[in-house]
């Protein structure tokens, strides 16, 4: 059998690409033994990856800020072909292009017939929710590979409806994995409708997705803030305010200055708990966006929430956050009446009508989060410039299928 080429997490600050054996139709024994059920999965596919790309959850664990342990692979953001299928997937064909929700969800238990696919009771026996190439999510492979499995495919699968159409906008179409819905269900979360103001924390490419999402819902202003001079730029270059952080001017001035008022109707938190505090060159304080964001939502606001916040930090500064503990004034938001929305993105939720609208020409997101590809052999050095805060979002091209 072919072999296979993978990502893997070697050390912080390091990733390598690694030879690994062609996957199999068999759910990991982790999750087959810890559940009580079978590791043969004829519910699965094998796809060659179309594109894959790199996440800001992905640095998380490159970082050394994760228990990720060395030899991890990586990539839950997977966009692929068919190539071999087991015989219960019935609805799937052999070619099929498909966007894979990096959730992996079961389709058959409590939390999936509720729609909540990033908490699915049955992929995971270590907690809710699992996902592909993470690190405590139920040693799923990782898809910044050549190849990858895909248990439960009739689920989890979005077949793309045109072949030709879909090589064309792939481009876009590799967004539905994890951004575009993530990005759209921070905004959506918040509250975010016609005419909203809305302020997004961060304008990595969750942010970046959060705030064009805003748009589309219908936004009056978006703001975005962050200190990234280049990721504000690229905010700016599809119709949205900024909030430059590293000036140490305080934020529910510069919201005042735009809207008129030092407060907005929507906020999201795309940064997380690596966060770090306003001013030039600010140390990290992880509670920083929480507080922004209950800081600067109108009272009554509900927050959208889709940075990460974790239950064990090694690499945090002290004692409580390396428990996950921070700082976060949790009466500033109870007394606004604040309702926090977080957790994993249920990807199903949106991907669907997120395609309609790319396939539709509505939806632009490859371009406001400056999608740009690079060869699975570049992938170390996409890892090293995305950590240092490039404004763009690394999609992966292991066979060489995106058109220039
Ligand atoms: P990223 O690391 O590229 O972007 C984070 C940005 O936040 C950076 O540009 C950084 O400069 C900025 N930042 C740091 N402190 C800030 C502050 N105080 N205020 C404003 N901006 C600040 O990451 P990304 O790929 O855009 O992902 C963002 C977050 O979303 C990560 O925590 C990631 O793990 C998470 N995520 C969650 C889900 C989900 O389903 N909930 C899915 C994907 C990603
Ligand atoms: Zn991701
Ligand atoms: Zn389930």
């Amino acid at each position: 059998m072919t072999d296979n080429r993978v990502v893997v997490y070697k050390e912080p600050g390091k990733v390598a690409v690694e030879k690994s054996d062609f996957p199999k139709l068999e759910i990991p024994r982790e999750v087959a033994d810890g559940l009580g059920i079978k590791q043969a999965a004829p519910h699965a596919v094998i796809l060659k990856l179309v594109t894959t790309n790199i996440c800001g959850s992905d640095q998380h664990m490159v970082r050394g800020r994760t228990t990720a342990p060395q030899g991890q692979t990586l990539g839950h953001e997977i966009t692929g072909e068919i190539v071999e299928k087991g015989d219960d997937v019935l609805f799937h064909e052999i070619g099929d292009i498909c966007s894979v929700p990096f959730n992996i969800a079961c389709g058959r238990c409590r939390m999936c017939n509720e729609g909540k696919t990033g908490i699915c009771l049955n992929v995971n026996p270590a907690r809710a929710g699992a996902a592909y190439g993470y690190v405590d999510m139920g040693g799923w492979l990782g898809g910044q590979a050549e190849y990858v499995m895909i248990p439960f495919a009739d689920f989890n699968l979005l077949k793309f409806p045109d072949r030709d159409k879909a090589l064309e906008k792939i481009l876009d179409l590799t967004m539905l994995s994890d951004i575009f819905p993530t990005g759209y269900h921070g905004a959506y979360t918040a509250g975010t409708t016609t005419g909203s103001t809305v302020y997004v924390a961060g304008a990595g490419p969750v942010g970046l997705a959060a705030a064009y999402s805003a748009q589309l819902l219908g936004a009056a202003t978006v703001i975005v803030g962050d200190m990234n001079a280049d990721r504000l730029k690229q905010a700016a270059s599809f119709g949205c305010e900024t909030a430059d952080l590293s000036t140490g001017d305080d934020l529910a001035d510069i919201i005042a200055d735009i809207v008129g008022e030092p407060v907005v109707d929507a906020a999201v938190d795309a940064v997380g708990f690596e966060a770090r505090g306003h001013g030039q060159g600010a140390e990290e304080e992880p509670a920083t966006v929480l507080n922004d964001i209950m800081n600067v939502a109108r009272a009554g606001a509900s927050l959208g929430i889709p940075g990460l916040y974790v239950t064990g930090d090694p690499g945090a500064r002290d004692n409580a956050a390396k428990q996950g503990q921070i700082g976060v004034r949790l009466g500033l938001g109870w007394a606004k009446s604040h309702t926090f929305v977080t957790g994993q993105c249920p990807v199903k939720q949106y991907n669907r009508q997120l395609m309609n609208l790319i396939l539709a020409d509505k939806a632009h997101i490859a371009k406001a989060v400056n999608a740009t590809a690079i060869s699975l052999d570049d992938a170390p050095r996409g890892y090293a410039e995305f950590d240092q805060g490039a404004a763009k979002k690394y999609v992966i091209d292991p066979h060489g299928m995106v058109v220039a």
